[in-house]
């Protein structure tokens, strides 16, 4: 193998880490932002949307759920828990 298969192997090696690094970044901001949603007090679905109010809502996912390998909504294949949040007012 010559000198540049070995320098476009390591760039396309160096892109890959890269990319899952940002993906693990990007789940841990998920996960944090979904914490701090939990935290905020929780009202019934009907309160949910109120004109004028903000209100988070938590998907639960199994752990065998798809969206939870790609962070991704639309690829959920559970009966995820759902729950709503309201900001303290
Ligand atoms: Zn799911």
């Amino acid at each position: 193998m010559n000198r540049n298969h070995k320098t476009i192997r390591r760039a396309k090696a160096r892109a890959a880490a890269k990319a899952a690094r940002e993906k693990a970044q990007a789940l841990d901001a998920g996960q944090r932002l979904a914490a701090w949603a939990k935290s905020l007090p929780e009202i019934p679905i009907g309160d949910a949307f109120t004109p004028g109010k903000v209100t988070h809502v938590c998907f639960s996912h199994d752990d065998h759920c798809r969206t939870l390998q790609t962070g991704n909504g639309a690829d959920c294949n559970c009966s995820p828990d759902i729950s709503y949040h309201r900001d303290s007012e």
